[in-house]
């Protein structure tokens, strides 16, 4: 279990969905208060219904998820990072850049979140997620150094003592890696993707966003609400 992530009670199965029964108000795990959504219940009514319990890396992907959906607008693109620090968690999407033409991926952009809030760069036992996995081939769209470099510390425009070992991703960017083990030449210690059918699904959609028959020919608002709708 890496450092600073909640582990799972180890009363309650993993991936399994039911109502928040009453033993479990109060409980105060991360991922019982953070993963709750409206579903039908056993009723068939509408009811508040919680996923007990996921993989603590993947709440944290559908709280990144979740901070997309809810940004404002403006600038946003269609990809969430975050950074879980032991206490401190951050989240950004990517936006665009200042020059108003290249775009700032979102793992650039909570680094720099990070960075301005806190005043350092995150320790050596931070973990990053990620809802698609990072580019690695050169892009003249993009703002700065892949964000492979930039994780695995090998930017020179934002170094970092202590790299990222651990990354999780939402979903294998097929435009950038063949699968996940592409990213091993990057050093990260421990790199994974969701297997969390509401998170993967939701971060495939988005991924999908990219793809020559729909990039550019597309309301990116409206697929934004349409990719975020399940979660
Ligand atoms: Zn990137």
């Amino acid at each position: 279990m890496p450092l600073g992530i909640d582990p799972a009670p180890p009363d309650i199965k993993k991936g399994v969905c039911f109502k928040r029964p009453n033993k479990f108000l109060g409980m105060g795990s991360r991922a019982l208060a953070r993963s709750g959504r409206i579903g039908l219940g056993e009723s068939g009514k509408k009811e508040r219904l919680f996923f007990l319990l996921m993989d603590p890396l993947d709440s944290y992907l559908l709280d990144a998820l979740q901070f997309l959906r809810d940004s404002p607008d403006g600038n946003k693109g269609v990809v969430a990072a975050g950074i879980i620090d032991g206490e401190r968690v951050v989240y950004a999407t990517s936006v665009r850049a200042e020059d108003g033409k290249r775009w700032k991926h979102a793992e650039r952009a909570v680094l720099e979140k990070y960075f301005s809030e806190f005043g350092e760069m995150p320790s050596e036992n931070a973990v990053a997620v990620t809802t698609l996995s990072m580019c690695i081939k050169e892009s003249p769209h993009r703002a700065g150094a892949s964000c492979s470099d930039l994780l695995s510390g090998r930017d020179p425009e934002m170094p970092m003592e202590g790299a990222f070992k651990r990354v999780h991703v939402g979903y294998v960017d097929p435009l950038q890696a063949e699968s996940i083990e592409t990213y091993g030449a990057f050093g990260f210690a421990e790199i994974s993707v969701s297997k969390e059918p509401i998170v993967a699904l939701a971060c495939k959609k988005l991924s999908d966003y990219f793809s020559p028959g729909t990039y550019g020919k597309v309301d990116k608002t409206a697929y934004l609400k349409e990719a975020l709708s399940g979660i």
